[in-house]
Parts: C-alpha cells; structure tokens; sequence
C-alpha cells in the first residue's frame, strides 16, 4: 500500500505536480470498487456527497439520494450513528439509485450493522475507532461481503486526547511548526492504522487528510499521495456555507485536481448538500475531468457600457435552460461593442443592446430580436440547435467559433458606437 520513498521518485512527483500543472496526468492509485463504481486506476473522478437528514427517516434519506442522484452524484454516505440508522439502511439501499456508504464515528457496532445490512463502502475514522479488535472485526466483515473502506483522518482528530504525555509532546512540536507537524501527523496516523489493514492482507481501502484550511488540504494530500498508492477521497472538513466554502474548497481541491491528486471528491458545506454536487460537478468539468451532458453558460460581467439588466436575463437564461439535456454553450453578452470577441466559441449566443439582441448560432447572425422576445428567443434557438446535434445535424463546438461583430446597435441618444478596436 506504501509508494517507493526515493527521492528521485518524489522530486518526479512534484515536477509533475508543479509543471506540467494543466497537464492532469493522473496520479496511478490501485483501485477499489464500491458498489459497481470503480475509485482509482483510470477511472474518472467520482462525485460524492452526504445526506443531511437523519438515516433513519427513511423517506426524507431517499428522496435527497434520489435528487443528489439526479444532479449528478455517483455515491452517497450517510451517517449511522444509532442502532436505528443501520436498521434503516436495507429500506434505503433498495431504493438508492447509486451507492451508499456509512459513516461510522465510535462505535465499531454500527460498521458490522451496516455491511450486513449491505452497504457499498465503509468511512472508519482512526481518532475514535482504535481498539485493534474491533478494527479487526470490521476489516473481516468487509472482507467477507468485498465492501471497501475508506479511512479517514481530520486535522481535528489526529491529536491524542487520552495519553496527556503524548498530548503534551504532540502540543509542543505543533507550536514550533503547525502545519507541517499536522501533515506530519495526519501521515502517521494513516501510516499506523493501515498497518493494521496490511496485517490483515486487506487492501481495498480509500484514504482521506482532511483539514478545514485549504493549504494544508493541499499539503496533507500531496504528502500522503508520495507516501501511499491508495486511492484518494478528497475534501475539506467544516467548510461553511457556499459563499465562502466554495472558494476554499475549489482552491484545495482544485489545485490537487490540476497535480493530478484525487480519484473521489466531496465538496462539503453547512447548506443542501445539492449544491456540494453541482459545484463538485462544474469543478470537473471545468478541469476537462467531466464531460458536460448539460448546457455550458457563459455571460459577461458587465461594465459601464450595458444597456440592459444582463444579470437578471443571466439568472433567468441559467433558469430556462436547465431543461436541456445537451452540453450546448450559450453566451449571453452586454452589448456588440466587444462581446462577440468574448463569446467565441459558444453555439448559441445573444448580444444585447438598448431595447434588442442580436441572437448567433455557431457564429452565423439569426435573428434580431426586441428586448421582451430575448429571453424566449435566444432558449429556441439553443432547443432548436440541441435537437440538431441530436439528430446528428450539428457538431457542438469542438472547435472555436469565430464571431464576426454585427452593426453596432444605436446608444440611447441614437449614436452608433465604435467597436473598441477602432477607437
Ligand atoms: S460584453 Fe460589452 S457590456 Fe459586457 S463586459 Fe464586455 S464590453 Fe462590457
């Protein structure tokens, strides 16, 4: 399970991770399979997430599987901390459309519940199961039914809270360098619990360094990837709500994406975790670790020469065309002054002026279209160009489409602009 330690081998890693940073080569993990999805190898970057209900609602647990499933999430977790949790989970699992995986914190009890119970996968945390029998238990039991588990540290769990010696000695190397010491830690721990997987000759196990700082997420992963072949489960903990969880999330969990770190990611925020799925999911393909299978907007920021309200046609265009079911890029820009320049590229795109937008489909002016009609308008034209790439009568834009400007369209005071290249 551990990786060859020359230094050779890790110089070639962070060569890798810090040059070739757009390249994505992929870093080889052996691979596990949790429940017919395969984690690691060269299998695509899976998106996971965790229900927020109480498992044993059995309900309300299925149906936000059902719509985490539907927006995009290959695998579900769900916590089990009571008796009644695990007995719900056979009623969940002949329900859930994709994987389920339970979270078990103290009680080694529950891990036994839930894989006779049959869930795919099991998260062990090192920082509160530790007994060696009991860990025991739990591998032969996942051994037997071929269930994976993922162990997982957190920068929370990893100092010794009962030994106040080793505490203590733990405290005073964290105050000289923190969080090389934590990543020092986080390592350790995996390092000694896995010993115990390896004694036990079971190697069907994910691994998780997770902190709710985005650089030491990145250093704690790095470290851990020179260290094992295990495959990875990135994330961070405590993340807060997406405004700002987002940020955090995207530049931990997107700078170890860009080294080629990570098989599985959760992006984790106190909100409906849809939104962990629709971000994790626009992270990946926005790193070209996804195919799109919906439609791509782009729009303009605005500045001081719109002439509509833009961000309000943005939010109802983003609105409208959820009903599309191909990954056709649709622009929507503040004027023709500059925008078809910033549009290249998109199939279907609308250049708005006061009171009308010019609509375009793969670079070819279609129609002109007052204010009132844009929004309907420009969601035809991007129907109408999704169903001919169905039928095979169109090629979305695997290629660049240029955009020749059209006129400009008349200021208010009835002037006509000049295109910016021209001033
Ligand atoms: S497209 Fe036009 S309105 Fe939008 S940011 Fe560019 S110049 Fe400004």
């Amino acid at each position: 399970m551990t990786r060859p330690q020359s230094g050779l081998y890790n110089t070639a890693l962070r060569v890798v991770s810090g040059v070739l940073l757009n390249m994505f080569l992929r870093r080889k993990t052996r691979q596990v399979i949790v429940g017919g999805v395969p984690i690691g190898g060269d299998a695509p970057v899976s998106i996971q997430s965790m229900t927020s209900t109480y498992t044993y609602d059995i309900d309300a647990t299925v149906r936000q599987i059902r719509q985490l499933a539907e927006a995009g999430c290959d695998l579900v977790r769900v916590a089990v901390p009571e008796r009644r949790d695990t007995q719900a989970l056979p009623a969940i699992l002949d329900q859930s459309p994709v994987p389920v995986i339970a979270d078990v914190h103290f009680h080694y009890e529950r891990a036994l519940e839930a894989v006779e119970a049959g869930v795919h996968k099991i998260r062990l945390n090192p920082g509160n199961i530790k007994d060696r029998k009991e860990v025991d238990r739990v591998i032969a039991a996942c051994r037997e039914r071929r269930i994976p588990i993922r162990v997982g540290v957190n920068e929370g769990g990893v100092v010794e809270r009962k030994d106040k010696n080793t505490r203590a000695a733990q405290k005073s190397e964290l105050a000289k360098d923190y969080r090389a010491e934590m990543v020092r830690l986080m390592v350790q721990t995996l390092e000694d619990y896995l010993r115990v997987f390896e004694e036990n000759d079971f190697h069907d196990v994910v691994l998780s360094a997770k902190s709710i700082d985005a650089t030491m997420v990145v250093e704690a992963y790095r470290a851990v990837s020179e260290r094992f072949d295990l495959p990875l489960h990135l994330g961070l903990t405590h993340a807060g709500p997406p405004e700002t969880g987002r940020i955090r999330s995207i530049a931990a969990l997107g700078s170890l994406l860009s080294m080629g770190i990570g098989d599985t990611i959760r992006i984790s925020y106190a909100a409906d975790p849809i939104h962990e799925v629709q971000d994790a999911k626009e992270l990946l393909c926005s790193l070209g670790l996804r195919n799109r299978v919906e439609p791509e907007l782009i729009a303009c920021p605005t500045c001081g020469r719109i002439e509509i309200d833009l961000i309000k046609l943005v939010a109802e265009v983003r609105r409208k065309l959820a009903a599309i079911k191909t990954p056709v890029k649709v622009a929507v820009m503040g004027c023709v002054v500059n925008g078809p320049g910033e549009a290249e590229g998109a199939d279907v795109a609308v250049f708005a002026g006061k009171g009308r937008g010019i609509i375009y489909v793969q670079g070819e002016q279609k129609r002109t279209v007052t204010e009132s009609e844009m929004l309907d308008a420009l969601y035809e034209e991007a129907v109408a160009f999704a169903e001919r790439v169905e039928r095979g009568q169109a090629r979305l834009s695997h290629t660049r489409v240029t955009i020749a400007p059209p006129d400009p369209l008349p200021r208010k005071d009835g002037s006509i602009p000049l295109p910016l290249a021209a001033r």
